[in-house]
């Protein structure tokens, strides 16, 4: 006999559990609204930790996101931040980042200029806000402190040689030196393991012993980032007090730990504010044409359905399935919305791969009206009750604007505050 499907009936369905989801979740759960999210793992594994707001153009890195974001306006008001009034990006921003604080990774607080971070290379990446786990990183490179970076035995993707080497004409008080990570065998280690075995005290101890002695003149040492998976601002001050010394992470390259601890956090935090969370899991079916918005999925206990008010679709691109891209064409995967995109496929890419004006294939992508709401062929909004946020969304270009994190959080925040005012006519409805 076929089981029947477990079914939740909430306010908002979340569709995607990348930055964008997770910011609606948070920005939803802010408002006390009843909410179920869906996803699987997608790019937030892959990212640095960084948030960025807005961090390039075609000529160059920009200090100044807020007076760029003037820019973006007049030069590209189709972009997703170009839609969004300066103020709610300001609020957007602030409340994440707090929110994110709160629930237990610390983050700075965005400001008015970019932070210059450090990537993975020893390149430097301007950014909106770090984890706290890498400001003191940041604040050593300002002042050109003498400063020691630690890699480890087996680490692939993180060479502290090569990050010294392509610093040291900005930053000549650099020094490196490598470790093996205690009872780690030798050959191939992994970010995520160090970093769960560093929140073991044990642990921490044998690895400062390690370091200790190789510190000498270095007022700060950095440490690819491993400090922690659960708690990494506790982690960060132990290792701190047993070296004598500020100590700070530096991104490694994907899959990272800063984007796994975030997600994992969610995961655990979401469901203990009130939140469905169905995780691990994607949405194979939206039917818009009942008086709730009905999703449907499977799980391994069998079907579920979530009959929902009002949607937020924030699945992506090509990386985490939001998008598809077919010999014939780029398609939004769930709902068939159109997809903005070049005429012909021999249009996706430029000659050049470092081309400064980017490849048009990556500004695909679907199109939304003022309240986010996504529009079909003809213009029109798919659904009243239908939502869009993040890098799902056309005209922007997140990997050379170094925007990613800005479009997800501040288009989460439309669409969420846009959800809301359909979430409270069906309630005044009912009510009536
Ligand atoms: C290597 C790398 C490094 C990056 N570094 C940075 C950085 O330093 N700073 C920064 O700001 N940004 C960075 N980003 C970008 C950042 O990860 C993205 O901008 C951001 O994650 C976009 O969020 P999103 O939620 O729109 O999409 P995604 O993160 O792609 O999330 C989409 C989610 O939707 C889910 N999904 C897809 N289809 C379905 C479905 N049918 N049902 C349910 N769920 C579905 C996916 O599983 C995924 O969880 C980086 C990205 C990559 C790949």
């Amino acid at each position: 006999m076929r089981q029947a499907a477990r079914s939740y009936s909430v306010q908002l369905a979340i569709i995607g559990s990348g930055m964008a989801g997770f910011a609606a979740s948070v920005f939803a759960l802010d408002r006390g609204i009843k909410t179920a999210q869906v996803g699987n793992t997608g790019a937030v594994a892959y990212t640095t930790g960084y948030l960025d707001l807005l961090g390039g153009d075609q000529h160059s890195l920009l200090t100044d996101p807020w007076r760029a974001l003037v820019e973006l306006r007049q030069h590209e008001p189709r972009h997703p931040l170009a839609r969004i009034g300066e103020q709610e990006i300001r609020t957007a921003l602030a409340r994440f980042t707090h929110a994110v604080s709160e629930m237990g990774i610390a983050y700075t607080s965005p400001g008015e200029t970019n932070l210059m971070a450090l990537s993975p290379a020893g390149t430097l990446k301007p950014t909106c806000s770090v984890p706290r786990t890498m400001l003191p990183g940041i604040e050593a490179m300002t002042q050109g402190a003498p400063t020691l970076i630690v890699d480890f035995d087996g680490l692939k993707g993180f060479s502290a040689a090569e990050l010294v080497a392509n610093l040291r004409d900005s930053w000549p008080e650099l020094r490196a030196a490598r470790i093996a990570f205690p009872d780690l065998p030798p050959g191939q280690v992994y970010p995520e393991v160090m970093a769960r075995a560093l929140e073991v005290s044990t642990n921490r101890d044998r690895v400062a012993e390690l370091i200790r002695p190789l510190i000498g003149n270095a007022g700060a040492v950095g440490v690819p980032a491993v400090l922690g998976m659960h708690n990494p601002d506790r982690v960060q001050q132990a290792l701190q007090q047993l070296l004598g010394v500020p100590l700070f992470e530096i991104p490694t390259i994907p899959p990272a730990v800063p984007g796994i601890r975030l997600r994992e956090m969610f995961e655990q935090c979401f469901p203990e504010r009130g939140l469905t969370l169905v995780p691990q899991q994607k949405v194979t079916r939206i039917d818009l044409t009942d008086a709730k918005l009905r999703l449907s999925l499977r799980d391994s206990y069998g079907e579920v359905e979530i009959l929902a008010q009002a949607a937020v679709l924030a699945t992506g691109r090509f990386l985490s399935g939001g998008l598809f891209a077919g010999r014939n064409g780029i398609r939004e995967t769930l709902l068939d919305i159109p997809v903005t995109q070049p005429a012909a496929r021999s249009e996706w890419y430029r000659e050049r791969y470092f081309d400064r004006r980017g490849h048009p294939l990556n500004r695909a992508g679907i199109e939304v009206d003022d309240h986010f709401r996504p529009l079909d062929a003809a213009g029109r909004r798919l659904d009243p009750r239908l939502f869009a946020a993040g890098i799902l969304l056309a005209h922007q270009d997140w990997t050379r604007q170094r925007c990613g994190a800005g479009v997800a959080i501040a288009s989460a925040y439309q669409a969420v505050k846009g959800a809301v005012e359909v979430i409270g006519q069906g309630s005044a409805a009912t009510r009536g």
